[in-house]
């Protein structure tokens, strides 16, 4: 049963398109697949099916910031369009790039459509050559957007793709970005799309995870906002945040796994809980339902929303709800989305169990949390009637967002 809760996602990830002009190898989108690219254009949601379907309708839920992804999301001739209406009705837009075609009167276009929001996001998977190969370009280009962005006064962003093709470099690479201050998400590598060609040879397990990529992530707090497994005491968190959550995910802001604080949708209208998971699970489609009603009947949702439900030792941890384990990982790994996460290397017995990473985790965090406010990430209204983190399935309340 639908357990009809108002919900409060922030941020919306919507790959609006599969073409693009590259065809990376391991492209979770699946771009570099030419008939699947073709099939896709002719189901793709047109410009007025998105203001109709996702524009008007995606605020009901909270959302207020939208993630213009691919395939090469500029590559519509409708981008500016779509942003500037996104911009019309209230959102904040943040677009992601393979940087081609990314030039100085594209990002001016983009600026001023946007009234001057607009978040430009490149990926570059190391800062180093050496796996150039993973992107079909080095990350050269990556870095001139970067530049002129910095020239425009644009903020950037850029998404490092963690697997074994760049676990030499992950660590300069953080550091690299620490040093321009540029805010960094880290997204896992897996085996979404053309990513199950290299599955076996390219994911990370936890040792990887334990011995070279968490250190990493630990210690550079401006990608403190998404991975696993992440040690914040439920005390901090419940203290920062007011207590915001949706059922049991903590937000405000959302930590760990965004998985039930944020939407994704493919080209052709499918909701997912997080953009890794496009594709493979489908929760209802935005032609035929609201957001509202595709959280509330898709019994992957109402599974997700509830974090007393996972299961191994994500279900047992001090960190279930503020880490909540990557589902992606879990889902790749075991076919089951509430599965523990296979790359974890902390080992609770049981919830009295606690990290020793845990003070560096808290500490990093509220550093975060500084940068997070001067971004306007951090809700500043009190949130009352919200039932503690640690609780189960909670009664009817409203997430208030100013
Ligand atoms: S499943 Fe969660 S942790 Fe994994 S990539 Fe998605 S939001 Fe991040
Ligand atoms: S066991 Fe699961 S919830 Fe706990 S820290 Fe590891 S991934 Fe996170």
């Amino acid at each position: 049963m639908p357990l009809l809760q108002t919900y409060t996602f922030k941020n919306l990830f919507f790959e609006a398109t599969r073409l693009c002009n590259y065809a990376c190898p391991m492209c979770m989108a699946s771009s570099n697949d030419v008939k699947l690219v073709k099939r896709s254009r002719k189901l793709e949601l047109s410009t007025d099916e998105i203001e109709q379907h996702i524009l008007k309708t995606v605020s009901a839920i909270g959302v207020d910031k939208i993630t213009w992804s691919g395939g090469e999301f500029i590559l519509r001739k409708d981008a500016v369009e779509l942003v500037r209406r996104a911009t019309e009705y209230g959102y904040s837009s943040v677009i992601t790039t393979n940087g081609s075609k990314m030039t100085r009167d594209m990002l001016l276009k983009l600026k001023k459509v946007s009234n001057d929001t607009v978040v430009i996001a490149v990926g570059i998977n190391s800062i180093e050559d050496e796996n150039a190969w993973t992107r079909d370009t080095d990350c050269e280009q990556s870095l001139a957007v970067l530049e002129l962005c910095k020239e425009l006064d644009i903020r950037p962003n850029v998404v490092v793709t963690v697997g074994q093709h760049n676990l030499k470099t992950v660590g300069q690479t953080l550091q690299w970005l620490e040093d321009h201050q540029i805010p960094y998400n880290r997204s896992p590598y897996t085996a979404r799309g053309y990513g199950r060609e290299y599955w076996e040879t390219l994911k990370f397990n936890k040792e990887h995870m334990r011995d070279t990529i968490h250190p990493e992530l630990r210690k550079h707090p401006n990608g403190y906002v998404s991975f696993t497994p992440f040690f914040l005491s439920p005390e901090v968190h419940a203290e920062i945040s007011g207590g915001v959550s949706n059922i049991t995910v903590p937000q405000n802001p959302s930590i760990g796994c965004w998985c039930g604080t944020w939407l994704a949708v493919n080209a052709e209208g499918d909701v997912a809980p997080c953009g890794i998971l496009l594709d493979d699970i489908k929760c209802g489609n935005v032609r035929d339902m609201s957001f509202q009603k595709i959280i509330d009947e898709s019994s992957v949702f109402q599974s997700i929303l509830d974090r007393t439900q996972l299961k191994g030792k994500c279900g047992r941890c001090r960190y279930q709800f503020t880490c909540g384990g990557c589902r992606a990982m879990a889902y790749y790994e075991n076919g089951d989305v509430m599965a523990e996460d296979p790359t974890c290397f902390f080992e609770p017995e049981d919830k009295t169990t606690v990290s020793e990473h845990e003070l560096e985790t808290n500490r990093g965090f509220k550093k975060f949390v500084n940068i997070s406010r001067f971004a306007d990430m951090i809700y500043t209204k009190k949130v009352k009637d919200v039932a503690p983190l640690t609780s189960g399935k909670k009664d009817k309340h409203k997430s208030e967002v100013p």
